[in-house]
């Protein structure tokens, strides 16, 4: 686990992210949250795309006598049920028979249920077990949110905001559009009074304008209007012509900036966003006949895009960012798209590497210097201060010590310089399994069997596990 800043909050709250790449689950995951996607929209009909998709479904909205304003679920992810998600997922399936699965619905269900409840974190050398909510960083988690998020709406939210509200959820952000008189503090009120768990925060439009996703939107003439929306922590601070990047990636960002001018943009507000384009960028060294070109091209993919749907799908390579990627680009012209490696991110400085193995973590041995009995320990501080400590021990004549206890049992002395690692850099559950498993299997004077309890079988499975190092 390991979280990340929210630069745009005060105070700058951390979002926390468990990564569940690479763990068992995630591909499963992946694979059912493909089906479920196709569920979104279905049940409750309030599911946005994306802005583009917000924009089209409201640009004709009449606003006489009408309001923004936005709703925010707090913490969405981590406050959903795991139960009442199982439950909504359970619903929407039934409802929608025609909706086809790899497997068939029961067992699709039990794997969703697999995958929500593994839940497994480490954080700081510790390991948890999530134990409710959605797990952030599971690519179940967001449309299992929104299909438990629809049965509320369809169940409560839609009655209370009423018929000639309309209401647009994009994942845990909602976009109402009501009536002058109505009092949205009554209506969050009785929100927040639906589910314990899922509380909302409402925002309203301010001089006639609301932000929502990338989208300003402008409630003027009895019209709405568009233009970008940019956070007040936004630093025009974009990669400079000059840097390293590839020629590619450069033309690309301010490409990807045309675009959404031309996408969001009502006509009043796009000849003031080309015009931020251009200062933006020619501040950061940039050409203006490149900027120019960019436009054009810009405007160009627009019209194709909107005559034919089809998107034919490119392969991509990656290739170290050189000289010869711009050669490789020229030659593979149209039928590969180079991509480079990116460099560090803020989200890689910010993360917490991996801790390397504690070498300290051991399971040891200490011989009887006479029989052939061996005393077995486990430490997280290396054998050579339990050593020590175990000398101590003895000069002290401390009785709940083990080896003391042969010492006084058999009058045998331990061989200290024959102390061995059984094995290393284990975690703290899986250094006591061992533990266990050695004392059940090596002749041993240890008063007890370890703190962990092992039939004789697990632990002869344990220690073939090629924990012997
Ligand atoms: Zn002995």
């Amino acid at each position: 686990m390991y979280g990340l800043p929210k630069t745009h909050k005060s105070g700058n709250p951390m979002r926390p992210i468990t990564s569940g790449v690479g763990s068992a689950p995630h591909q499963l995951a992946k694979k059912l949250a493909k089906p479920l996607s196709d569920l979104l929209g279905k049940t409750s009909g309030t599911h946005l795309r994306n802005s583009g998709d917000l924009l089209n479904r409201i640009k004709d909205e009449r606003m006489n006598d009408k309001k923004l304003a936005s709703f925010d679920v707090k913490s969405l992810f981590t406050n959903v049920p795991l139960q009442d998600a199982m439950e909504a997922v359970r619903r929407a399936l039934d409802d929608n028979q025609d909706i086809a699965l790899p497997v068939p619905k029961a067992d699709f269900i039990r794997l969703v249920r697999l995958c929500v409840e593994f839940g497994a974190l480490e954080f700081e050398g510790n390991e948890y077990k999530q134990i409710d909510g959605l797990a952030m960083g599971s690519p179940l988690s967001p449309v299992l949110a929104c299909i438990f998020m629809e049965t509320l709406e369809t169940d409560h939210f839609l009655n209370i905001v009423g018929q000639s509200t309309t209401w647009l959820r994009y994942v845990d952000d909602i976009l109402v559009i009501v009536n002058k008189q109505q009092d949205l503090d009554s209506v969050l009120r009785k929100l927040n009074d639906v589910h314990p768990k899922i509380q909302f925060t409402c925002e309203q439009e301010q001089d006639g304008k609301l932000p929502f996703l990338d989208t300003l939107i402008w409630n003027r003439e009895s019209r709405l209007m568009f233009s970008v929306y940019r956070k007040p922590t936004n630093k025009n601070d974009f990669i400079h012509f000059y840097s390293s990047h590839s020629q590619r990636t450069k033309t690309g960002v301010v490409l990807g900036f045309y675009l959404r001018a031309f996408r969001i943009c009502s006509k009043e507000y796009l000849q003031n966003e080309l015009e931020y384009i251009r200062t933006t960028f020619t501040k950061l060294s940039y050409p203006l006949g490149l900027l120019l070109q960019l436009e054009k091209k810009a405007i160009k993919i627009r019209s194709r895009s909107s005559n034919s749907n089809a998107t034919k799908r490119k392969e991509y390579i990656s290739v170290p960012l050189s000289e010869q990627s711009e050669v490789i680009t020229s030659f593979t012209r149209g039928a590969l798209n180079i991509t480079s490696p990116s460099g560090s991110t803020i989200k890689d400085i910010l993360r917490r590497k991996k801790k390397a193995s504690n070498q300290n973590s051991v399971v040891y041995k200490i011989p009887c210097g006479v029989c052939e009995k061996s005393y077995i320990g486990e430490t997280y501080r290396g054998a050579a201060k339990r050593v020590e400590e175990h000398k101590r021990d003895l000069r002290n004549h401390q009785e709940s010590n083990a080896i003391v206890q042969h010492v006084d049992d058999a009058g045998h002395l331990p061989n200290w310089s024959a102390m061995s690692n059984l094995c290393v850099g284990l975690n703290k559950r899986n250094r006591q399994a061992v533990e266990a498993a050695f004392i059940s299997t090596i002749s041993n004077f240890n008063g007890n069997s370890g703190k962990v309890k092992l039939s004789k079988h697990t632990a002869q499975l344990i220690l073939k596990n090629d924990f012997r190092k």
